[in-house]
């Protein structure tokens, strides 16, 4: 749904809730609004906003407290939360060892290159009879077949490629 609700059953849809207030300024009793019961009570095409000179069922509604008649509205946004990135950057696949290799199994996933390059050459390694591929969405970056099993990776392996990306990024190396 786009746009701020304009009707009860927006309301609803949105999930958003709805606390009425009481007008009377030496009350101000708020509650939040049972939705599906007003909904059923008054009609959920009903507007959420009164239009000038109309009545509209927020003034017939009576507050619990005062028992005065008459309450505000006040729409308490649900705003949901963002999109995790449910998605890797790099996963590190499994072929099988047979022709047409047209399913696999996921081995490991990263968001870091280096670490999806370990997680590979360990996979090469650990499983030599099987098609192996690094892959960053469609795009493969190691394949097994294509580049035969990998070197393995030393401490100072890492050390060089991260003071290579460090240079990248402008951040002098580590002495
Ligand atoms: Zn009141």
């Amino acid at each position: 749904m786009d746009g701020a609700p304009k009707t009860l059953d927006d309301v609803q849809k949105g999930g958003h809730e709805l606390i009425a207030l009481c007008r009377d300024a030496r009350c101000r009793f708020r509650k939040t609004i049972d939705l599906r019961r007003l909904i059923m009570n008054v009609g959920g095409w009903h507007q959420l906003l009164p239009t000038r000179g109309e009545p509209h069922f927020s003034d017939r509604m009576r507050c619990p407290s005062c028992k005065r008649m008459g309450m505000s509205l006040w729409l308490e946004p649900h705003i949901p939360p963002p999109r995790a990135s449910s998605e890797p950057n790099f996963r590190v696949l499994d072929w099988g060892r047979e022709y047409p290799y047209s399913t696999f199994t996921m081995i490991a996933t990263a968001d870091n290159l280096m670490v999806a390059g370990g997680a590979y050459v360990a996979a090469v390694l650990f499983y030599p009879d099987k098609w192996i591929t690094l892959q960053q969405g469609a795009f493969v970056v190691e394949d097994s077949k294509r580049d035969g099993i990998p070197k393995h990776l030393t401490a100072d392996d890492y050390k060089i490629m991260r003071d290579g990306e460090m240079s990248l990024s402008g951040v002098p190396p580590a002495p």
